[in-house]
């Protein structure tokens, strides 16, 4: 994951209302979660160009892949609030799993697995 650049720090400042210098020094100690700062300066582009009326949506949208250099399905997951990784629940325990564990082994959990494996 590339870090925060010097305009994303900006524009996560006035967001969060806080000072670009302090923001860098989470930053630089790891402290800042840069999936979701990207996901939120996302949402917040989108909405600022959302009341102008000459702008699309698809054109909104392309511009923001451009500017995060992300695919359609990904921008569209995040202003839409869609999960990119559905969970799925395990068939025998009810805990969460990804979907692909989910379809490679039948709904059934790595620890249910465990359980039924005879030692
Ligand atoms: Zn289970």
């Amino acid at each position: 994951m590339k870090p925060l650049t010097e305009k994303e720090l900006r524009k996560l400042s006035v967001i969060l209302e806080t000072e670009v210098d302090g923001l860098r020094r989470l930053c630089d100690n790891d402290l800042i979660n840069i999936p979701n700062s990207r996901n939120l300066l996302i949402k917040s582009d989108f909405e600022a160009n959302l009341s102008n009326d000459r702008l699309t949506r698809g054109s909104i949208v392309h511009a923001l892949m451009n500017e995060y250099d992300a695919s359609r399905s990904k921008i569209e997951a995040v202003i839409y609030g869609k999960t990119l990784n559905k969970k799925e629940i395990c068939k025998i325990c009810g805990e969460d799993m990804s979907r692909y564990k989910y379809h490679k082994f039948n709904g059934v959990c790595d620890n249910c697995i465990a359980k039924s494996i005879k030692l």
